[in-house]
């Protein structure tokens, strides 16, 4: 039973003390006061199937027990700033985490969130190479302090901020893009970016695996192994944002990267490292590590025990509960009920993504790709009101997101196909 203040009292505050420019999803919000696993519930007591996991922030499930034990015991052991001691959960997680990377990447910088994470990727790849010119890909989401706001690149969801020696290339979007799925003509326009846009000298190079706020975009293939060949040809590193793509969650493969056949100079990670708790990651090489010795960085609650004691946590729950395997499993059998729910619905212009990384894409018109944002918006309220929470993106807003808690199974996917058929029978 929950007793506490309700949605109108908290959305009298929210207007008078909070930013005028925080937002909700759905007509009459939510207010969620509990977690449990793939569930959330609301402050009467009903229960909803979480199919967004607060933005692909929570992997094991809300409020997983083996997390919320390791970040109690530990909060009431010790709850400090790592910097100027030693203690042992921050270099535990580290050598962890690093285990879990390819190659030579093996050194772990933390920080509180994934737009600190890019920060620091940013700052590393220009100490690293002596250049200023950043290329990002349209369409892309970093973060929101002043260097990944520059490389994010949507205006419609007002991001952007323009700075100088970013360079926004063409979106490989297999779904909306001119050159469909040929990943290698897109990447002709990242080299021609370095020839007409530069010295000829980059810093780097940033992008998601897929990208999530810009609505379950998958890079279309070859596409990033054309690219970092031209990168690292103009001296840069590249840089691969796993925020969202990260920790298991497209199923065949623990990071996104993975499946391009890649193997990055930098990977920035957040949200899902945690299953929600405040905790994000940089991961380069020694070598390339080692330009942080020329500048000093510092992050006070970066790394802190309490967090990385969640970290590694998280990490024993996804092994113990070969949640990887459950996110292949569940996540392409719910993408295949997906496709089949296009051939019903015309309203469904496209099915794409891995794993528990899934995007539907509505359009009135399947030849125009004309975006069906009223209808999303329509569909999502239905969806909840029978019982189901999913996310909407995409540059146009008009993709629904679907990423829920890895934990999730064949009997949610097959509740939340149902759901979706009925919402979408009603527009
Ligand atoms: N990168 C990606 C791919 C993201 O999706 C996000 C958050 N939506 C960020 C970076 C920024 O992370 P944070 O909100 O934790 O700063």
């Amino acid at each position: 039973r929950y007793d506490g203040p309700r949605a109108a009292e908290i959305l009298r505050k929210r207007s008078e003390y909070l930013s005028p420019s925080m937002f909700y999803f759905y007509k009459k919000p939510l207010n969620i006061v509990e977690g449990k696993m793939q569930y959330l519930f609301d402050q009467d007591g009903r229960r909803y199937l979480d199919a967004f996991a607060g933005i692909a922030t929570v992997c094991c499930g809300h409020c997983h027990p083996d997390v919320v034990d390791a970040v109690v015991r530990q909060t009431s052991r010790l709850q400090h700033s790592t910097v100027v001691y030693l203690n042992h959960a921050i270099a535990d997680f580290a050598e962890a985490l690093a285990s879990k990377l390819p190659g030579d990447l093996k050194v772990v910088f933390f920080t509180n969130s994934g737009t600190e994470a890019n920060e620091l990727a940013l700052l590393i790849t220009r100490l690293y190479t002596g250049c200023h010119d950043i290329v990002s890909v349209r369409n892309a989401y970093h973060g929101n302090a002043s260097g990944t706001m520059a490389i994010t690149a949507q205006y419609n969801w007002k991001f952007n901020v323009t700075q100088s020696g970013v360079h926004h290339a063409m979106n490989p979007d297999p779904y909306r893009g001119a050159f469909g799925s040929d990943g290698e003509k897109y990447a002709r326009d990242v080299q021609e970016i370095i020839e007409f846009g530069t010295s000829g000298q980059v810093a780097g190079f940033i992008s998601e695996s897929i990208q999530g706020v810009g609505g379950i975009v998958e890079l279309a293939p070859g596409y990033l192994p054309a690219v970092y060949e031209s990168i690292r040809k103009a001296g840069g590193l590249c840089i691969a944002d796993e925020v969202q793509s990260g920790f298991a969650r497209t199923g065949s493969h623990f990071w996104g990267f993975e499946a391009h056949g890649i193997v990055p100079d930098i990977v920035t990670m957040a949200k899902g490292i945690g299953n929600g708790i405040p905790l994000g990651a940089v991961v380069t090489t020694p070598e390339i590590a080692q330009v942080l010795t020329r500048r000093n960085y510092f992050n006070t609650f970066g790394g802190n025990p309490v967090c990385t004691a969640g970290g590694l946590a998280v990490l024993r729950v996804l092994e113990k509960e070969k949640l990887q395997h459950n996110a292949l499993l569940v996540g392409s059998y719910l993408k295949d009920r997906l496709k089949a729910l296009q051939e019903k619905h015309e309203i469904i212009g496209d099915v794409r993504g891995r794993g528990m990384m899934l995007g539907v894409e509505l359009v009135t018109d399947r030849k125009q790709k004309t975006p069906a944002r009223t209808e999303i918006s329509h569909a999502m309220d239905q969806m909840k009101d029978m019982g189901v929470l999913v996310g909407k993106g995409g540059f146009h807003g008009n993709v629904f997101r679907i990423t829920p808690p890895l934990c999730f199974t064949k009997e949610d996917a097959d509740f939340f196909i149902e759901v979706m058929d009925i919402a979408l029978s009603k527009l």
